[in-house]
């Protein structure tokens, strides 16, 4: 076949569909084009879900007539200079948006700068002259008028509008000092003024009262400046979706896997299966030491120093979740289970205080068990529940995990396996003596396995090995990962399981180590293991308040 030049008027169509591909994507660039020009007010309007007309109107800086005709041009960009490459800090800077616009759809560009308001056409290049105040409105009628191939896969209109409501939340969470709106049809969707909580606005009351907050300050590691700060959950306020992880690095939105598979990491062993945080996570580094350009909508970021990223947000997450003492309160209907946060300070040893003493701790004092499952105590507040195995559990997972350390058992006959040469020496490079896994290689060509984890489960040590392979690129924290699912085990098997009968001496020392555990009011399935009814709460039951 002859290779051929392409005619720019498809080049521009290849162009196009990659920066705008749906409505929801005119809004986006348009928004941020707000930002870029100092907006504080920018209101959103839409007709049947962007398709005939996506309005963005700003008051920002504008442009001048001069410049109008430059603005829809193909990377004509006021934002970037051949130097300035690295050090991106507008949110725009690849000149493409207004010029793939105008190849969607008929754009009319207004804007005013000066004393006079001025507008081009995007589809006759003609510029008259415009009222209009000082800033800038970008109209987009008939989104892709000539693609007929995009129609056909358009999403249909509600969703496009679900898309834009999601993406305005989220940017108004990290610009709170700017106002946007969003109408659809002429109907109002969403309004945020100047004053508004944006945190309690987009994630709701709920969130709020399960939220913890943390902030690192500017910290300092070989050169770089970093600093991670945000509201996350508490881990017993989770949810299905990936909706309610807002992620900005440098207050740019992002939907990047690798800061979402660490914030889960951070998680891990407190969540029930499948489920999600929520948390509203920002992250500033110097602008060189982020590149945003690996993503048609910017949407995925490289770090140069991923290990320092890495280190802080699973270190501080885990942090903030596991100096947090939580219990579940759960109150008349209709509102579900809510979360109140408690910072303990009660002494955990003293075994020889008396009952009213006892009820003064955390906790509470022990009153009798039932179903040889629960364990009912009393504190100074009013009712607790414990569910002795779910509890217990997790106690021997923090314990085990203290000393860190898996014992290892010989095996007679060592099993060779070939993981693949570059596997191989990966794995050979790893100290996985601490989890009782003894290995030797001559030269990387076949793996020798010489002792395995001394556990109680059973241990499929190749699968094990390969899972780590597989995960390589994560490696320092799914290592920990994978020493964490192999210390659960041992403590699912050593807990004192339902059904086994307690004292009242052995179930006051099993409240008295919950109060001292870290991650103590969940078990390592992500399921509460006590649950608190306050004389309040029960009031509220019976209908007394
Ligand atoms: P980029 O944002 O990557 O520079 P765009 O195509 O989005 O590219 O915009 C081109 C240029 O038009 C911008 O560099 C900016 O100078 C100007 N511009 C676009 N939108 C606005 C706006 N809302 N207010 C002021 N200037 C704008
Ligand atoms: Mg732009």
């Amino acid at each position: 076949m002859k290779i051929k030049l392409l005619s720019s008027k498809t080049i521009n169509k290849i162009a196009t569909g990659e920066v705008i591909d749906r409505p929801v994507s005119v809004v986006k660039e348009c928004i941020e084009n707000a930002i870029d020009a100092g907006a504080s007010n920018i209101q959103i309007d839409m007709m049947r879900g962007g398709r005939s007309l996506i309005s963005v109107s700003d008051d920002g800086d504008g442009i001048t007539k001069d410049d109008l005709l430059l603005a829809i041009t193909r990377h004509a960009t006021s934002k970037l200079n051949d130097e300035n490459i690295d050090k991106i800090s507008y949110m725009g800077f690849r000149g493409e948006a207004l010029a793939s616009m105008a190849t969607a759809g008929q754009l009319i560009l207004q804007s005013k700068q000066g004393i006079d308001g001025w507008q081009i056409n995007g589809d006759t290049m003609d510029i008259t002259p415009v009222a209009h105040r000082k800033g800038t409105t970008v109209k987009v009628q008939n989104l892709f008028h000539s693609m007929p191939n995009r129609i056909r896969f358009l999403k249909p209109e509600s969703s496009e509008i679900v898309a834009c409501t999601n993406l305005i939340n989220a940017i108004a969470i990290a610009h709170s000092n700017i106002c946007f709106s969003l109408n659809h049809n002429d109907k109002s969707i969403l309004n945020f003024n100047s004053k508004s909580n944006r945190i309690f606005e987009v994630l709701g009351q709920d969130f709020i009262n399960n939220a913890l907050y943390f902030d690192t300050g500017e910290y300092y590691q070989d050169m770089s400046r970093i600093r991670l700060h945000g509201h996350i959950s508490v881990p017993t306020y989770n949810r299905k979706t990936y909706n309610n992880m807002f992620l900005f690095v440098n207050k740019r939105l992002v939907k990047d896997a690798f800061l979402q598979k660490l914030v889960r990491t951070a998680y891990f062993n407190t969540l029930p299966e499948g489920m999600n945080p929520s948390v509203a996570l920002f992250l500033d580094l110097p602008i060189e030491c982020v590149d945003v350009n690996v993503h048609p909508h910017k949407t995925e970021v490289r770090f140069t120093n991923e290990n320092l990223v890495r280190d802080i947000v699973i270190q501080s997450i885990r942090n903030t979740i596991q100096n947090a003492k939580t219990r579940v309160i759960l109150s008349s209907k209709p509102k579900a289970s809510q979360l109140e946060l408690h910072d303990s300070g009660c002494s955990y040893h003293d075994t020889k205080k008396n009952s009213a003493e006892l009820k003064q701790e955390y906790l509470g004092i022990a009153r009798f068990q039932i179903q040889n499952k629960y364990i009912v105590a009393e504190n100074a507040s009013g009712l607790i529940l414990v569910d002795q195995h779910a509890a217990h559990e997790r106690i021997v997972l923090e314990h085990i995990k203290c000393c860190n350390k898996i014992s290892s058992q010989p095996l007679l006959i060592p099993i060779t396996h070939d993981f693949g040469k570059a596997a191989n020496e990966f794995i050979m490079s790893l100290n996985l003596q601490m989890i009782g896994i003894g290995l030797s290689s001559e030269d990387f060509t076949i793996i020798n396995i010489h002792s395995i984890p001394l556990l109680p489960g059973n241990v499929d040590v190749i699968e094990l090995l390969y899972d780590i392979i597989n995960d390589s690129e994560l490696f320092s924290e799914v290592f920990q990962v994978h020493v964490n699912k192999i210390l659960q085990k041992v403590a699912c098997h050593s807990s004192i399981r339902a059904g086994r009968q307690m004292n009242l001496n052995e179930m006051n020392a099993l409240l008295r180590l919950i109060e001292k555990t870290s991650f103590g009011s969940q078990c390592v399935h992500g399921r509460p293991t006590y649950i608190e009814l306050s004389i309040h709460t029960l009031n509220k039951m019976f209908e007394r308040e």
